[in-house]
């Protein structure tokens, strides 16, 4: 019987030692969370990275990684300190990952990555080849991985191989300044079917093919000499029952069985009942704007005074790629821009934003989502970004506002949301004003309509969508001999 092989950089699991023993913990993350019902319940194998690299790894305790691993049908891919510097840190997050989302200035062109880089993706073919059976579906992930399908596709021509890339891809006059663009378009295109988050990513892919290597374009088919590439968007859903089910939960708690976090937001709506918690959750990355964000807050106070002590910015941003420079200024340039503003409208009873640096666990994002009355999520540029989602699924009363910048993936499913441009203040202060103000029913009516979306495009549907594309491909190509 025909298996299914999941590639990603992460396994959906982390492996640690603590004491010489094993620890093994999901991990958190889309991706992860996304595909681990489609791994569970269907006869798939998912090989990737654990988390430990080699030197961590006692000799003693190198098969037991192993063993646990397979335990969850996963397949531990070895990685060196210093490939994980040079492939991961290095190519994947200095080049690819500011390329792709626009910041040419972030981007750099490091011969030494991308033979890093090579190498790597070299590694993650070889191990998806030990396992490979014909009729197997191969199913590769994101950016990290951008020739490994072409590296399969040279040991195995007739595998049936798909790709999705889960960030942007940026437009050719963006993509052509990359060195080895080239490469980069062979290795995908080793794919069978190319899978994007939009449309307008896929025009992107579609003309940088057409344009750099001088390819047969027919809609949404690249023509090679010896087959077809279909390339589509399949946009990535959330788990919403999940979700939805947790928000549901979550009010039945009693006040003991509720969270610290909780008994702290409950605490301010008490003492202050007509305040507004406003509420921002990413990663401290320089894609997701949070600096413009939070002077866009402060231009908002200095707009609307009469908004002072009546409004508060819940922001989380969790430490992310905290070795790489841009990251570190990054996180010095937020701590001064809230300090500063709390500085500047503090008063006795109020500070104007609660800024957590962490990650939080599940129970507490679902506090966060249910007790917020607006997330204004303000991207320079998202792939896609799932918690708009996952806060509009929390929203079981229907009430809530989302602003979100139409620079995300997501604002094109969402166009109930408040969409704003993010690097316009004046836009984004005035949202805030039409978000806080707005009647229940106009919140009622824009939710029922987004949340009906989302439940019916959630991501056991997306992997479904993409698995049954990928299956098709191989109908045709047995038409066609
Ligand atoms: N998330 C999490 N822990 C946190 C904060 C966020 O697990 O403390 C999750 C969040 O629920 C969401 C994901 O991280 O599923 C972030 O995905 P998104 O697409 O918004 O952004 P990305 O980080 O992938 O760029």
């Amino acid at each position: 019987m025909s298996k299914t092989i999941i590639i990603s950089n992460r396994l959906p699991l982390q492996i640690s030692i603590e004491d010489n023993n094993l620890e093994v913990t999901p991990s958190v993350g889309g991706l992860a969370t996304g595909l681990k019902s489609f791994h569970r319940d269907g006869d798939s194998i998912w090989i990737g990275w654990t988390g430990l690299t080699e030197e961590e790894i006692p000799e003693s305790l190198a098969q037991d990684v192993k063993k646990r691993a397979l335990e969850e049908a996963c397949v531990s891919v070895n990685l060196t300190a210093e490939e994980i510097e040079g492939f991961y840190y290095g190519f994947s997050n200095r080049t690819i990952w500011p390329l792709f989302h626009y910041f040419m200035e972030y981007t750099e062109a490091e011969l030494s990555f991308w033979e890093i880089y090579k190498k790597v993706n070299q590694k993650y073919a070889n191990e998806v080849l030990k396992h490979y059976q014909e009729g197997d579906q191969i199913w590769v992930h994101d950016y990290q991985l951008l020739l490994v399908p072409n590296m399969i596709r040279e040991k195995a021509p007739e595998a049936i191989i798909g790709f999705f890339n889960h960030i942007p891809f940026p437009s050719y006059e963006v993509f052509r300044t990359l060195p080895w663009r080239e490469e980069v378009l062979e290795g995908v295109l080793g794919a069978d079917l190319i899978g994007f988050h939009t449309y307008d990513y896929e025009r992107h892919f579609l003309s940088s093919v057409s344009r750099i290597l001088r390819l047969q374009v027919d809609f949404n088919e690249v023509t090679l000499p010896n087959r077809i590439v279909k390339v589509d968007s399949f946009p990535m859903g959330i788990d919403y029952e999940k979700f939805e089910q947790a928000a549901l939960n979550h009010f039945k708690n009693t006040s003991e069985e509720q969270s610290d976090l909780q008994n702290r937001l409950d605490h301010h709506l008490k003492t202050t009942p007509e305040a507004k918690l406003i509420l921002s959750i990413d990663r401290l990355d320089y894609t997701k704007g949070i600096a413009n964000r939070i002077r866009a807050f402060e231009y908002f106070l200095d707009r609307n005074p009469e908004y002072v002590e009546k409004v508060r910015l819940v922001m989380l941003a969790v430490p992310s790629r905290s070795n790489v420079p841009q990251y570190q200024r990054l996180k010095r340039e937020i701590d001064e821009l809230v300090g500063r503003i709390n500085g500047k409208f503090s008063t006795v009873n109020w500070t104007p934003i609660w800024y957590f640096y962490r990650s939080m666990p599940f129970e507490n994002l679902i506090d966060l989502y249910t007790s917020c009355d607006v997330a204004l999520l303000t991207p320079i540029r998202d792939g896609m970004n799932l918690v708009a989602k996952e806060f509009i699924a929390t929203r079981t009363y229907h009430t809530g506002v989302l602003i979100l910048s139409e620079m995300a993936g997501a604002s094109h499913e969402m166009n109930e949301a408040i969409l704003i441009n993010p690097n316009n203040f004046e836009q984004i202060s005035s949202a805030l004003k039409q978000a806080l103000e707005m009647p229940k029913e106009e919140q009622i009516q824009r939710n029922k309509m987004l949340q009906k979306r989302l439940k019916r495009y959630s991501v056991e549907k997306w992997a479904n969508d993409f698995i049954k594309a990928l299956k098709n491909t191989k109908d045709n190509r047995n038409d066609s001999q």
